[in-house]
C-alpha cells in the first residue's frame, strides 16, 4: 500500500503579516524554513512513499531555497518536483492530486505546510485508519464552551460542545475517492469548502476521526509564529568559570600575552609560550564546562606542545563549548606585573583574543595592576594572570 503525502504551502497568507513580508510557510522557525521541518516530518515517515508541495506560481525561489538542506536528509528520494496551486486551497489540492495521478498512489495525506509540529504518531494513526476507512482525519475534540454571537456583539447562546471536533491535518484519503470527489466538486463549481473532509463528506466518503496532538498547530498569524518559535527555543543556563596562572621571568628579550608579541628585559619560563594570560583564559573557559584544565589536555610532558602559540589551547577550550552547544558571552582577563606595561598593548590583547573565540571585542576585557611591589610579582620574579568566563550552555 503506497501513501503519497501532498503538502498544500500555494496560500499567500493573507492573515499573516510575517517580518520580512513573505508567505508565513517559508518564514523561519527556530531558525529553519517552516515549510523544511514540515516537509521533514513527512519524509523522514516510513509509512509515506512521496512527498509532493503544491506551491505558488511565484514561490519557486523561495521553496528551493527551503528546501536546499533537505537534499542531505535520508528521505530526500521521496521529495517529488513541486507542482504550481490555484487560486484556492480546493482548487491547489486538485492540481496536487492530479500530478499525483500518474504514479497512483493508493492513499493521500494531505497537509497544511503551516502545521510544521505534525509528529509521527499522528502520521501513523491517519494512515492506519484508512486500512478500515476511506478517509481518516487527525482532529481534536473541542475543549473550550462555545458561545454564538447575537445582535451588538452579545452572546445569543451556548453551542453545545459535546461531540464536536477541531479538524486538523493531516487529511487521509483513498486516493482515487478522494480525486474522483475534487473532480466532482470543480465540474459542480463547488469551491467553497475549507478543508478536504468537508469535500470527501459532499462526496459521501465516510471519513474516521483519529487523534491529533495539541502540538499539530496551524500557524495562520505572525502571533503564532512567535509562540511556535518559543516552543523550539532551547532553555540556556549562564555558567561561570575562573583561571588562574603564573610564568617566572627568566632569559630573552621578549614576553607573549594575550597572544601578542611585546619586547621586554626577561622573556617567561614555560613549556608552550608561556603566555600566562591566555592559559588563566582557558581554564576558566574549561571551568564553565567542568571539562578539566589546560594541563589535563595539553600536558607539559608531551613535546607536541613544546613552545606551541597558546592560541592553540585556547581555541581548542572555545571548540569544547561549541561541541555542546555552548555561547561564549564575555571574557575577562587580568594581569599582575610590575612589567611590562600592558596599557599600549591592551587593544591588540582584546583583538588576538576576540578573534580566536570569535567574539566582539566588546565581549573581551584585558586589565592589568602591580602589586604594590608586594610578593612574587612585586619583586618581578614572574607574572600572574587570572580570567573568567561566561557561557551559555543549553539545560
Ligand atoms: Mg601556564
Amino acid at each position: 500500500m503506497s501513501t503519497a503525502a501532498l503538502i498544500v504551502a500555494a496560500g499567500r497568507g493573507a492573515r499573516a503579516a510575517i517580518a520580512g513580508g513573505g508567505p508565513k510557510q517559508y518564514a523561519l522557525l527556530g531558525g529553519l524554513p517552516l515549510l523544511e521541518r514540515t516537509l521533514s516530518a513527512f519524509l523522514g515517515h516510513p509509512g509515506i512513499s512521496v512527498v509532493m508541495t503544491v506551491i505558488h506560481a511565484d514561490d519557486r525561489d523561495l521553496y528551493d531555497c527551503a528546501t536546499r538542506r533537505l537534499a542531505a536528509h535520508t528521505g530526500a528520494g521521496k521529495l517529488l518536483e513541486p507542482v504550481i496551486g490555484g487560486a484556492t486551497r480546493q482548487a491547489s489540492v486538485r492540481c496536487g492530486l492530479e500530478a499525483l495521478a500518474t504514479r497512483a498512489p493508493a492513499s493521500v495525506l494531505i497537509h497544511d505546510a503551516a502545521r510544521p509540529f505534525v509528529d509521527a504518531d499522528t502520521i501513523e494513526r491517519v494512515i492506519a485508519a484508512l486500512g478500515s476507512s476511506a478517509g481518516a482525519i487527525a482532529a481534536q475534540p473541542v475543549a473550550d464552551t462555545l458561545k454564538r454571537e447575537g445582535a451588538g456583539g452579545a452572546i445569543a447562546g451556548t453551542v453545545d460542545r459535546q461531540g464536536l471536533w477541531r479538524a486538523q491535518t493531516p487529511q487521509g484519503f483513498r486516493f482515487g475517492a478522494i480525486l474522483a470527489a475534487h473532480r466532482r466538486a470543480a465540474g459542480e463549481d463547488r469551491g467553497n469548502f475549507t478543508d478536504d473532509s468537508a469535500v470527501a463528506e459532499w462526496a459521501g466518503i465516510p471519513v474516521a476521526l483519529v487523534a491529533g496532538s495539541s502540538r499539530n498547530v496551524k500557524i495562520t498569524t505572525a502571533e503564532d509564529l512567535a509562540i511556535a518559535d518559543l516552543l523550539l527555543t532551547k532553555p540556556l543556563e549562564p555558567r561561570t568559570g575562573t583561571g588562574f596562572d603564573v610564568h617566572r621571568f627568566g632569559p630573552g628579550d621578549h614576553v607573549w600575552l594575550c597572544g601578542v608579541k611585546i619586547p621586554h628585559d626577561h622573556g617567561l619560563v614555560g613549556h608552550s609560550d608561556a603566555d600566562a594570560p591566555l592559559h588563566a583564559l582557558t581554564d576558566a573557559l574549561l571551568g564553565t564546562i567542568g571539562d578539566g584544565d589546560i594541563g589535563q589536555h595539553f600536558p607539559p610532558s608531551d613535546p607536541t606542545w613544546k613552545g606551541a602559540a597558546s592560541s592553540t589551547f585556547l581555541a581548542d577550550a572555545a571548540r569544547r563549548i561549541a561541541e555542546r552547544g555552548g555561547r561564549i558571552t564575555n571574557v575577562d582577563v587580568t594581569i599582575l606585573c610590575e612589567a611590562p606595561r600592558v596599557g599600549p598593548h591592551r587593544d591588540a590583547m582584546r583583538k588576538a583574543i576576540a578573534d580566536v573565540l570569535g567574539l566582539t571585542l566588546d565581549r573581551v576585557g584585558v586589565k592589568a595592576t602591580t602589586t604594590e611591589t608586594m610578593g612574587f610579582t612585586g619583586r618581578r620574579e614572574g607574572l600572574a594572570a587570572m580570567a573568567s568566563a561566561t557561557v551559555l550552555l543549553p539545560c
